[in-house]
């Protein structure tokens, strides 16, 4: 894709409603997460660089709303240019997906999703959390609340209510239960997949799948909470094909939330919360590597250590857990992924999740996993590095851009004539599953390791 330049940031931004105070000297928000994360903004060359790689600036095509331009904000802010409270400023955060394609993209090396967050977390103060993000923030953050939550979404589910009303309700009330549609096991799994039971391993009873070579690392997987509440399926699978390559595994108890929505959201303080429970549950079991096969989960936790880097009780901890975890499609192409031996007749094609790609670097691994199932005709999708305009809530939040944003994902996706989309992240996973099903595609979205599972014969039966 061509790389148009551009000419260098205005010295006032578009937005009519910025309000500008009287420049300070020094910085204007001393003490305040912007202001410690400061010192990557000066990696930021202006090259322009990142603004075809950003969602949010090709669908909008206003500066304000690009990498670039965001810095510029943000520089602006902290010199005292501009207000906190300006809402038009603001506004221009908002419709971030925070999807990293900038980093991605970027030859400095401008860390942006981390001053995304900063960024978010100053003005939280000031101009608090919308009202949706503030309930899910809260639901998410208690665990108890979650698990109801959860529970009756799978009860919901269960009716096949939430697909009738995707097709009766005005597109912006259908879209969550078409969501909630997608996330069931889809129809291409029937006789191909056996229900298998879950991994149940204790702590104190690290199994060794019979006929398996026991020197390889123990395992524990991230749970998730999305993942154990509505893809049991993909957890299920996951657990198979661990077992199939002839990982020990071992069950970890007190998981909670990774706080990735939190930590998106600006509320570190709850996104800090979730990650010190999580890694005192870590730290109590017995496996080596923890294992995700949510990729917005596998990020955050690969980013603990800096979300804590400056608390001294928990920063090497914090660090000891980040180093443990890996993408489960990184774990097993780092190792050689065993090949299937179960034909799967099906064309798919890959979307590889945002913070799988850009926030973790993990692009090879998923492609490697798809490429061990014999029988899968594997079709390119053009533009695959474009965000689907899931991330996290922003779907909730921001429908709109997250509408102009998933629209052209799903042309190309029907431009590849696949009958399947393998994504490794349930927020993907419900998105363009969602807006498939909206527009009457008869595709449907499976996680690559469901996949591979579907390819191996019986659970416990590791390869000889
Ligand atoms: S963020 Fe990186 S790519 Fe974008 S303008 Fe700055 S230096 Fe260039
Ligand atoms: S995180 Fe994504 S939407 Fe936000 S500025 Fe970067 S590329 Fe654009």
């Amino acid at each position: 894709m061509p790389i148009p330049m551009r000419e260098p940031m205005p010295p006032s931004i578009s937005s009519s409603t910025a309000h500008v105070t009287a420049a300070t000297p020094g910085c204007a928000l001393p003490g305040t997460p912007l202001q410690q994360a400061a010192a990557g903004l000066d990696a930021c060359v202006h090259c322009g660089f990142c603004l075809p790689a950003c969602p949010t600036y090709v669908n909008l095509e206003d500066e304000n709303d690009s990498p670039r331009g965001r810095l510029v904000l943000m520089r602006r802010l902290l010199d005292g240019e501009i207000a906190l409270a300006d809402e038009g400023v603001a506004r221009h955060f908002d419709r971030c997906l925070g999807c990293r394609a900038c980093e991605t993209a970027c030859p400095s090396g401008v860390p942006y999703g981390e001053l995304l967050e900063a960024t978010r977390a100053t003005m939280r103060p000031v101009r608090g959390i919308p009202r949706v993000a503030q309930v899910v923030l809260t639901v998410f953050r208690h665990h108890v609340l979650l698990r109801a939550a959860l529970a009756g979404a799978r009860a919901v589910r269960a009716t096949g209510l939430p697909r009738v009303l995707a097709r009766l309700l005005p597109r912006r009330l259908a879209f969550p239960f078409a969501m909630l549609a997608a996330s069931a096991p889809a129809p291409w799994r029937r006789g191909l997949l056996a229900p298998r039971a879950r991994a149940t391993v204790g702590d104190a009873h690290v199994k060794t799948p019979e006929g398996a070579a026991p020197p390889t690392p123990v395992v524990t997987l991230l749970e998730g909470c999305v993942m154990s509440g509505l893809f049991r399926h993909v957890n299920d699978a996951t657990a198979h094909v661990l077992a199939y390559h002839g990982y020990r595994s071992c069950e970890t108890q007190g998981q909670r939330c990774c706080g990735a929505l939190h930590a998106h959201a600006g509320d570190l303080e709850g996104a800090r919360a979730l990650a010190r429970e999580n890694i005192a549950a870590f730290e109590r079991t017995a496996a080596d590597l923890i294992v995700v096969n949510a990729a917005g989960c596998g990020a955050m936790l690969k980013q603990y250590g800096h979300l804590l880097h400056d608390d001294p009780a928990w920063s090497a901890r914090a660090e000891a857990l980040s180093s443990r975890t890996r993408d489960v499609s990184e774990l097993l192409a780092a190792a050689g992924v065993r090949a299937g031996t179960i034909p799967i007749g099906l064309r798919v094609t890959h979307d590889p999740p945002c913070h799988q790609m850009h926030a973790q670097r993990v692009v090879r691994p998923p492609m490697a996993v798809l490429e061990a199932v014999p029988g899968l005709e594997l079709v390119p999708l053009e533009d695959a590095d474009q965000c689907c305009g899931s991330a996290g809530i922003y779907n909730l939040v921001e429908p709109d851009t997250s509408d102009a944003v998933l629209a052209p994902k799903l042309a190309r996706i029907a431009d590849t004539h696949a009958q399947i989309v393998a994504t490794g992240n349930p927020g993907c996973h419900m998105q363009i599953g969602a807006g498939l099903l909206l527009s009457g595609s008869g595709v449907t979205v499976a996680h690559p390791i469901e996949l591979l599972a579907a390819s191996y014969p019986e659970r416990g039966s590791p390869r000889p």
